[in-house]
């Protein structure tokens, strides 16, 4: 999954609870396994091989996520998040500190929908019943292009809509570029990547996937303007 991860740090914008954390952090808490796993794929820990049995099918890899993926990923997640809020805000409350552990544990939970029986519980054992997946990307690709789009699309026009979102000229701009290079990225993930052999899980493209989770992350905090007003009063108050 993708552009679902996006899809549900919007949901968790929707609750007053969210009030004082930026689109930014909550990105970075609903996609959280995948910042992790640009380092672990540097360090050699999690890595995912082509698998020409499922040629054409979407995500066509076999998976190997012990860190990143697994419970214990969400574990690092949780303290990682306290921390990252504490100092972008100063201050902590509990109940953020639950929200961004739902952030990052929706992650998990979407992820167990789409994989083949490839997500870890455990970090450590190999055994099978330590693996769970519904499978989801072995439906149609369209059918999972469209669910993916759904669950992006679906939160985000309601914070449209209830105004949660605050749009300014270059909030929009950023909202745009985001949403394009989810569309785009997600469009090539269901039909383009299926038919070739490259493994975008490799060792080399490591930094490439931390930095477009930096990327994106920097995008959605600038596509709030509540987020980047926050800061300069921060500033100001200094
Ligand atoms: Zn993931």
């Amino acid at each position: 999954m993708f552009s679902g991860h996006l899809g549900f740090a919007y949901l968790l914008k929707l609750l007053p609870v969210t009030n004082n954390i930026s689109l930014g952090t909550l990105f970075l808490a609903a996609q959280w396994p995948d910042f992790l796993l640009g380092l672990t794929l540097i360090l050699g820990h999690d890595w995912g091989s082509y698998d020409p049995s499922l040629a054409g099918k979407t995500f066509p890899f076999k998976t190997h996520l012990p860190i990143s993926h697994s419970l214990f990923g969400w574990l690092l997640g949780i303290g990682f998040l306290a921390v990252f809020q504490a100092f972008w805000r100063r201050c902590v409350t509990l109940s953020e500190i639950v929200t961004l552990s739902v952030g990052a544990l929706s992650h998990w939970l979407l992820d167990v929908l789409v994989h083949r029986g490839s997500i870890p519980i455990f970090p450590t054992s190999n055994d099978p019943s330590n693996f769970v997946g519904l499978s989801l990307w072995d439906l149609p690709n369209s059918t999972v292009f469209g669910l993916e789009m759904a669950i992006l699309f679906l939160p985000l026009l309601l914070l449209l809509i209830t105004g949660r979102l605050k749009l300014g000229a270059a909030a929009s701009v950023s909202l745009l570029i985001l949403i394009i290079i989810h569309v785009v990225f997600q469009y090539n993930s269901n039909f383009i990547a299926p038919f070739s052999t490259d493994n975008m899980l490799s060792k080399d493209n490591g930094p490439v996937f931390l930095g477009l989770m930096v990327v994106l992350g920097l995008l959605c905090h600038f596509s709030d303007n509540n987020s980047t007003q926050d800061v300069t009063s921060k500033v100001k108050t200094n």
